[in-house]
């Protein structure tokens, strides 16, 4: 399935938990914490683009627990410390995993 919108929301959600250094697991911890149950296992699923979309409901308390807002995830780009979000040509960026 494509979903070009869950896609890019996922990917920018993968870099700041990379930026803030936040395991998998305790993203899905602390969105649990938060009143929607995650697994690590599901957010694998959604990185790896398993599973094609995501719910709302994760995105708005993700984006809580990475210290951002939804809304800010939706329309405003990722800028990666390290990178800029510009990792140099054939490089990946260590911080999030951005390529160029
Ligand atoms: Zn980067």
């Amino acid at each position: 399935m494509n979903a070009p919108i869950s896609t890019e929301v996922i990917a920018k959600l993968r870099a700041l938990r990379q930026i803030h250094k936040v395991s998998a697991q305790k993203l899905a911890d602390a969105v649990t914490d938060l009143g929607f149950p995650v697994s690590r296992a599901m957010l694998a699923n959604w990185e790896g683009g398993r599973k094609g979309t995501i719910p709302v409901d994760f995105l708005v308390l993700a984006a809580k627990a990475l210290g951002t807002t939804a809304e800010a995830i939706l329309n405003e780009p990722v800028f990666c410390p390290t990178c800029r979000g510009d990792a140099p040509a054939g490089f990946t960026c260590n911080t999030c995993g951005g390529a160029s």
